[in-house]
């Protein structure tokens, strides 16, 4: 079955992203996006999908895209070659396969994280959410942002990076004993 590359298959969010990626990285191509069920039960026949919960299925829009490179190498291995669009797709607020099961660079998921509300609950800076994905950051943050008590703010960092993994190891463990 022919794979669709409609962007108008995707929602308003993932739209946008695929957008920027296409404007922004002129290298890049989008391979998929929406799939219809008969589709993704045909992806699981042949294996290369394993739920009926794939972002990419249309209900009624999907969540996601897969990407490829222009040129000799459709999916470059050198990883330097992937990192500054997985950082500009994550400010778009979509996660790379990559980083949700180990593989599979090529994908780009809706990151459904709710940081909004975890900032409300947690009293955090606004722009936390660009600081808690990249945990390396979160000292000079704390320095930074916080002189007064750095320990106490970057222990309060600290937990919400790992109650987010909590969350994402949770959502990927549901997926697998699906
Ligand atoms: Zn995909």
């Amino acid at each position: 079955m022919k794979l669709s590359r409609d962007l108008n298959d995707l929602t308003d969010k993932s739209n946008y992203a695929a957008c920027v990626l296409l404007n922004e990285f002129k290298q890049c191509g989008i391979n998929e996006t929406g799939r219809t069920k008969e589709q993704q039960r045909e992806n699981i026949a042949k294996g290369v999908s394993w739920t009926m919960d794939s972002y990419h299925l249309m209900n009624p829009k999907a969540r996601a895209f897969d990407i490829y490179f222009k040129g000799d190498e459709l999916y470059p291995k050198d990883i330097n070659r992937w990192i500054p669009i997985i950082n500009r797709m994550k400010e778009c607020g979509m996660d790379c396969g990559y980083t949700l099961w180990g593989k599979d660079w090529m994908h780009f998921q809706e990151d459904e994280t709710d940081y909004n509300q975890i900032k409300m609950e947690n009293n955090l800076p606004t722009d936390w959410s660009k600081i808690m994905r990249d945990e390396v950051n979160i000292l000079d943050y704390t320095v930074s942002h916080n002189a007064a008590d750095p320990d106490a703010f970057e222990e309060k960092l600290r937990s919400m990076v790992e109650l987010m993994i909590d969350r994402r190891v949770k959502k990927i463990l549901e997926k697998l004993t699906k």
